[in-house]
């Protein structure tokens, strides 16, 4: 079974509040959209990567950013994550049976987690890597009154990789597209409206995404306690 790896890195990361796109921003001196690509690349599960980036932008992602690497490839990605996804998923080749979706803003993945959502995926079809959730959880009405409070020992924090057979996510996609649904903010999403089971596998409380400045202070000290531990 080969397998494709797919990472979407082309939000403006507006939560930054940088000039520069977030999947470029420097961690310890490389971009954190690198130390994604690596990560997938050390796990050495992944035949085909896909960095979808922000159109028009291909070249200068690909001249600055990594090493070159056969195994990578660069698309325009789409107006939202979902259809940055979609792009890249059109490019796969027929051999790969099994996709794995990665956010750039997730640089402190392990080839470990990534392996352990793999194999899971392969024998459910549909795997994600999540953390239970510490605090309590609420979801609340539009302007702002709590309207529920689930059960915290059932809540689960989802991060990526997010791993599916490539029908299955081919499938969800384009079912998504039809119904009209294009804002999703992960994969597994999409495959549950299609009623498919989807296999929770434990990810880390490492693997943070960086969304605001300070995530990335914490990504640093992590980076510095792993080197240490080396
Ligand atoms: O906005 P958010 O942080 O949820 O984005 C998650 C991932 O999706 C990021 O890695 C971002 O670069 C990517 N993305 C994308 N195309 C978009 C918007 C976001 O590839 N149009």
């Amino acid at each position: 079974m080969r397998a494709a790896a797919i990472i979407p890195a082309a939000g403006r990361g507006e939560r930054m509040g940088a000039a520069i796109p977030k999947a470029l921003t420097p961690l310890l001196g490389k971009p954190l959209l690198a130390w994604a690509v690596d990560a997938l690349l050390e796990s050495e599960a992944f035949s085909e990567v896909y960095v979808a980036v922000p159109a028009g932008k291909e070249d200068s992602f690909r001249g600055g950013l990594i090493e070159a690497n056969p195994r990578v490839r660069f698309i325009a990605g789409g107006a939202t994550r979902q259809e940055s996804v979609a792009n890249c998923l059109a490019e796969i080749s027929a051999e790969c049976d099994i996709v794995a979706v990665h956010d750039a803003a997730r640089p402190l993945l392990t080839a470990s987690i990534c392996l352990d959502v793999l194999n899971r995926a392969r024998e459910t079809g549909a795997a994600i890597a999540a953390v239970p959730a510490k605090d309590t959880v609420k979801l609340c009405s539009e302007d702002g009154i709590v309207t529920d409070t689930p059960d915290r020992s059932r809540v689960w924090l989802v991060q990526t990789p997010q791993c599916f057979g490539r029908e299955l996510l081919v499938s969800a996609h384009e079912k998504a597209r039809a119904e009209g649904f294009v804002l999703a903010t992960d994969d597994a999403s999409l495959v549950e409206r299609l009623g498919a089971p989807v296999s929770v596998v434990m990810g880390s409380y490492e693997n943070i995404k960086v969304t605001t400045p300070e995530d990335l202070l914490v990504c640093e000290q992590i980076l510095r306690k792993r080197r240490k531990e080396k």
